[in-house]
């Protein structure tokens, strides 16, 4: 690496965005893997969407089970919805948007998204804020499991040309392996958990951390996999002199927990 390479520096800074209800319905479904689902939703609703950080989210409003999507009440949204969080995948900020879906079966959205076929309506709301990168980090760090993948190849696209970036990502599943693009040099390592182990186990993905090369100068680690993952992500960014301001570092789901809610910020603040 460059002596250049080694001082570029970069910021991440909140910003708020217009939190907006949209009314949309499924134009298309693709199984990319076993395990995950791609959605391509359509509607007027969707002109002006937009999304400035890579690992925004919003919010999805689901109907209950094989009832339509009700009208709402004026401002409010009908009562009986249950919501849950995914992150925008592409969008055209005119009437499309792609979300992807990890189908691990036991849950309103996953099953939804088993079943849904065009037609099939939701509400969206959000994203409601953006943590917005300034600048152009050394090296890049991303690790999470499938549910993460959104954010990572969000991520991935925005790396510059040639820069250095570690990816570790994690599915129960080899069969759920993916293929990923990005301008910048991809040091990339798939690891499943053991046989025995419970999904979504993030060992394998701490162990791998630990194998990647320590790198010079300003890098911006994501970290985003089940909630137990957290506490020792941060122990191992820290052990890196990473600092937390330039990390972020979260549980994308908690097992045994319904709808778990992720705290917002960066790592310092998780
Ligand atoms: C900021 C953010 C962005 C996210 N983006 C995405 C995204 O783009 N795509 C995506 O697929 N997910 C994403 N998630 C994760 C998603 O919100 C959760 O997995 C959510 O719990 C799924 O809802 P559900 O109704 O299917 O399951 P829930 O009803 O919430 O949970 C039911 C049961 O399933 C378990 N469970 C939940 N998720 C998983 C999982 N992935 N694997 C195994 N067990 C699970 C729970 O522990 C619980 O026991 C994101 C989460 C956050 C916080």
């Amino acid at each position: 690496m460059s002596a250049a390479e080694n001082t570029t520096s970069f910021s991440l800074t909140r910003r708020p965005l217009e939190l907006r209800r949209r009314r949309v319905a499924v134009r298309s479904v693709e199984r990319l893997t076993p395990a995950y689902c791609r959605v391509v939703f359509g509607g007027a609703d969707l002109a002006g969407f937009d999304s400035l950080g890579a690992d925004d989210h919003l919010r999805i409003f689901f109907p209950p089970p094989g009832a339509p999507l009700p009208q709402p009440d004026g401002d409010e949204l009908p009562a009986g919805l249950s919501s849950r969080e995914y992150t925008p995948v592409s969008w055209d900020g005119v009437e499309s948007l792609t979300l992807d879906f990890v189908l691990h079966g036991d849950g309103v959205a996953s099953r939804w998204a088993e079943a849904a076929e065009p037609g099939d309506e939701v509400f969206l709301g959000g994203p409601r804020g953006s943590l917005v990168m300034d600048g152009a980090p050394a090296w890049w760090l991303l690790a999470g499991d499938l549910t993460a993948l959104p954010a990572i190849r969000r991520h991935l696209a925005a790396v510059a040309p040639g820069t250095p970036v570690d990816v570790v990502l994690l599915s129960d599943d080899p069969a759920d392996e993916q293929d990923l693009a990005t301008p910048g040099a991809l040091n990339l390592t798939w690891v499943h958990p053991a046989d025995a182990s419970q999904p979504g186990d993030v060992a394998p993905l701490l162990a791998a951390l630990e194998s990647l090369p320590v790198r010079d100068g300003e890098g911006f680690a994501f970290i985003a996999a089940e909630q137990s993952v957290v506490a020792p992500a941060r122990g191992y960014l820290l052990a890196r002199s990473i600092d937390l301001e330039n990390a972020v570092v979260k549980g994308y789901w908690k097992r045994g927990d319904i709808a778990y809610h992720a705290p917002h910020g960066t790592a310092a603040a998780s």
